[in-house]
């Protein structure tokens, strides 16, 4: 068979480009492996099978289940003893995956797109080897080739998953009943919001870092202020301790790890690695496809997303960039849009980082520690969600909005938030420094009241020393 494009991967970055490319008038098809635990096929990719989706699933019953148990008596509402249903819990997010997975198959025949299930690998520029579910084996061509073959989760050599004791992410958001103690390893993204999960569910959670700083690829005041929120929340964070090794026992599992103070042991029930993933690209790829390939898997390519190979582009977590579903969605946008011959282009200067935590972490742009570095003056200003009236209404007035504009033209550079609602009000400042506005722009926006959109007003303002509802430095 003969394609205008194959798409290789049908996560969130190549399942986007299959279906942009055939609005762009393309015939195309999309090649994806995926297999659920029973061996069945499903496309969406990591996000909506293994990450994204089934997290934030889980997250919003535990917080549920959190704030029925610790914050309902607040509002003057009784309960009585709240109950809770692990495997309840489980079939609604497998209900919610289900039908967004189903949504992409259903999405793939409405565009005519050729969803293909099975393996595909690139032989050279034009020519993809498909094996389907069955093993059959055959080559189909298409003029431009897309890799969007995403990433796994890191295994840590001394600690092999094995499906019980010792699990990556995906077997963090199956766990049939709530164990008593966790180990997390690493307090990134995903150890952060699975031990939340299990934390909010009763698990003892002990989340071990190696860095010395706390989320250290975000603002440091928002560092500070979410660890703080966590520590209260009673999830033991350790800093500066580097796992080393594990012992597997009926009983559970003994991690070691070393802190300043030399060499430590930590007995747990179950340990959720969560250390980093890793391109996947070596399946995807030929020996003599030609696709130059970094030494830890990640495909090279230049900022439009084209290989080493002509008509040959790869997208998502198996290029260069951070590992999120948007940034690949959008690099499928731009790529099938450069094949169709229209003009694109990405910005990778504005990237919304959001962590779903209870506070939510969120940011954009560049933080106060990157524009120092950079020798860029800049203002700030900040807005506690403390006097958002909104916020004190959800009971959720923890946290603050900051904004960081450029001192000569008071362009925005970035915005850093921790609280209620951060990875949705994040968007309008990810929308302003888009269309390149200034803090001005912010300050002129009329903000409904009562909102927490109010406490993005108030920062904007804050940034001119002309916040109206916080007392300006
Ligand atoms: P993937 O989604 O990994 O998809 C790649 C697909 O290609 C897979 O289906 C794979 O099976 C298939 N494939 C690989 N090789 C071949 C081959 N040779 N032939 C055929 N098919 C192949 N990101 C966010 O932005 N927000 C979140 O809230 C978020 N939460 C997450 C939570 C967890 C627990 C995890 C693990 C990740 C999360 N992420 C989140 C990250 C997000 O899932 C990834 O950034 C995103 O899925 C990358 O998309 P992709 O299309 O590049 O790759
Ligand atoms: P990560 O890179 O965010 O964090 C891994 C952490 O593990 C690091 O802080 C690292 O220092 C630590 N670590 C590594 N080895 C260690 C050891 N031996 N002992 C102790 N600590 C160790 O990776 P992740 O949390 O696994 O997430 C993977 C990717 O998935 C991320 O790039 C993220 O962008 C993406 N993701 C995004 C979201 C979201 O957008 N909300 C959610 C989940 C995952």
């Amino acid at each position: 068979m003969s394609y205008d494009v194959i798409v290789i991967g049908a996560g969130p970055g190549g399942y986007i480009a299959a279906i942009r490319a055939s609005q762009n008038g393309l015939k195309v098809a999309c090649i994806d492996d995926w297999q659920n635990r029973d061996g069945s096929y499903a496309f969406g990719g990591t996000c909506l099978n293994a990450g994204c989706i089934p997290s934030k699933a889980l997250l919003e019953s535990s917080e549920l289940y959190h704030r029925a148990n610790d914050e309902f008596a607040i509002h003057g509402i009784s309960t009585g003893k709240v109950s809770m249903d692990v495997k309840a819990m489980l079939k609604r997010k497998d209900a919610i995956v289900n039908q967004f997975t189903g949504g992409v198959a259903s999405l793939f025949k409405a565009n005519k797109i050729e969803g293909l299930q099975g393996r595909g690998k690139l032989l050279k520029a034009g020519e993809v080897e498909y094996t389907d579910a069955q093993g059959k084996v055959s080559v189909l061509k298409a003029k431009d080739v897309i890799l969007a073959t995403g990433s796994e989760p890191i295994e840590l050599p001394f600690m092999k998953y094995d499906g019980d004791k010792i699990v990556d992410s995906w077997g963090a958001l199956e766990f049939e009943s709530v164990p008593k103690s966790i180990g997390v390893i690493g307090a990134g993204v995903i150890g952060l919001e699975l031990g939340s999960v299990w934390k909010r569910l009763g698990a003892e959670v002990t989340i071990i870092e190696a860095q010395n700083d706390f989320l250290f690829m975000a603002d440091k005041q928002v560092a500070k202020e979410a660890l703080r929120a966590f520590k209260k929340q009673k999830l033991d964070i350790k800093l500066g301790a580097k796992v080393s090794g594990a012992k597997v026992a009926k009983s559970g599992v003994t991690l070691t790890y070393e802190d300043k103070k030399g060499e430590q042991t930590l007995k747990v029930d179950k340990v959720i690695v969560a250390v980093g993933r890793k391109a996947s690209s070596v399946k995807a790829l030929g020996e003599n496809s030609g696709v130059k390939v970094s030494d830890r898997g990640v495909i090279e390519v230049d900022h439009d997303c084209r290989t080493s190979v002509p008509n040959v582009y790869a997208i998502g977590d198996v290029v260069r960039g951070p590992m999120l579903a948007h940034k690949a969605s959008e690099e499928g946008v731009m790529v099938a849009d450069l094949i169709a011959g229209k003009v694109a282009e990405m910005n990778y200067d504005v990237i919304p980082s959001v962590i779903y935590t209870a506070p939510e972490i969120a940011w954009v742009g560049k933080n106060e520690e990157e524009l120092k570095k950079a020798g860029i003056e800049y203002k700030a200003g900040s807005f506690p969600f403390a006097a958002s009236g909104r916020a004190k209404a959800m009971e959720q007035a923890g946290g603050f909005v900051k904004i960081l504009a450029d001192k000569k033209d008071d362009t925005i550079l970035g915005a850093h938030l921790v609280g209620p609602m951060a990875g949705e009000l994040i968007s309008e400042l990810v929308l302003a420094m888009e269309f390149m506005a200034s803090a001005e722009d912010i300050q002129r926006t009329i903000h409904a009241h009562p909102s927490l959109a109010e406490a993005v007003h108030e920062a904007a303002l804050a940034v001119d020393n002309k916040a109206l509802n916080s007392i300006n430095k």
